[in-house]
């Protein structure tokens, strides 16, 4: 079975564009965060693009007939000039085979409401790769890229919306694959992203242990990002840093970081797995530095370019908590 991946756009034609943020790269990440899961389910997959670089659309669906695919998967972030607009989708060509509408089915589906505000459905839309591509296509648009809270779902539930989206890939296949997708509900073991019930978990120790006040609702956002921080400027306070608890990065914080590795114990642990969880790294949020927890600061390291100790120091926190 072979599954075609395209990522949308690329070189220079960056798609929507919000400040710094191209709508290319991301459709790029999630892209062939897809393929590799679908690779590790015995899937074969072929990417019109694994770089930054331009392929014009109608390339596109002749690498995909040229192939023989059995699916086409095109993935887009959304844009609008009201930023308001919000939410995920998934497009099928106008006049749809049903096997294309099952499989836009099956991904919206499969991804429910896990990292979208606004669950959009499936659309019709005369769009080259959707008209010109033999085998069943469909065009997701993974969230707005012109919307801030979408764009904070997008990242923070990236591995979610990654195996929720491959389940649903999956099941159109007919291939069942381990963990992957159940329910929608994320939680499986590929990818490793933050999941609902963890995220209420580590919102209530913060509330509990440095009364943050936030909602438990399972959502990471910028309120429980501050919380983290406070929570770490309350910890290292406890070795007498004198630091003003507002919940902001800065370079007095940086400074007051204490080297943690393996052996150490107790909330900063704590706190420096929560961040790593966050940024996608699956590690028991047990506040015991382990082995587990050193393999996990070590991938962290090697992913951000630090020198890689497995000591988590200021330059370690910096990356995962700022
Ligand atoms: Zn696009």
């Amino acid at each position: 079975m072979l599954v075609v991946m395209d990522a949308g756009h690329g070189g220079y034609d960056a798609g929507a564009v919000n400040g710094d943020r191209k709508e290319k790269d991301d459709n790029l990440r999630m892209t062939m965060a897809i393929g590799r899961t679908l690779q590790s389910c015995g899937v074969d997959v072929l990417y019109t693009r694994e770089t930054d670089i331009f392929i014009p659309l109608i390339d596109r669906s002749i690498i995909s007939n040229n192939a023989g695919a059995d699916l086409f998967v095109s993935i887009h972030r959304n844009s609008n000039v009201n930023p308001a607009a919000n939410g995920f989708e998934v497009h099928v060509y106008t006049n749809p085979s049903m096997k294309s509408i099952e499989l836009a089915n099956n991904i919206i589906r499969e991804v429910g409401t896990v990292g979208v505000q606004t669950v959009r459905g499936v659309q019709q839309s005369n769009f080259s790769v959707l008209r010109n591509t033999v085998a069943p296509a469909v065009l997701v648009e993974a969230n707005f890229i012109s919307n801030a809270e979408d764009n904070l779902l997008f990242d923070t539930y990236f591995s979610d919306l990654v195996e929720n989206i491959s389940a649903g890939i999956l099941d159109t296949l007919g291939v069942s694959c381990g963990d992957i997708g159940i329910g929608g509900g994320g939680g499986g073991t590929v990818g490793g992203g933050p999941n609902v019930d963890t995220i209420r978990n580590i919102q209530r120790t913060l509330n509990n242990n440095y009364g943050t006040g936030l909602v438990v609702d399972g959502l990471w956002g910028p309120a429980s990002r501050r919380a983290l921080i406070r929570g770490l400027q309350v910890e290292l306070n406890k070795y007498g840093a004198g630091l003003i608890v507002d919940g902001l990065w800065g370079p007095r914080t940086k400074s007051a970081v204490r080297n943690l590795r393996r052996g150490d114990r107790g909330n900063l642990v704590y706190l420096l797995q929560v961040a790593l969880y966050i940024k996608g790294y699956r590690t028991a949020l047990d506040g015991i530095f382990g082995e587990d927890t050193e393999r996990v600061v070590k991938e962290f390291q090697r992913s951000r370019g630090l020198s890689v100790d497995g000591i988590a120091g200021p330059a370690t926190f910096e990356k995962a908590f700022n």
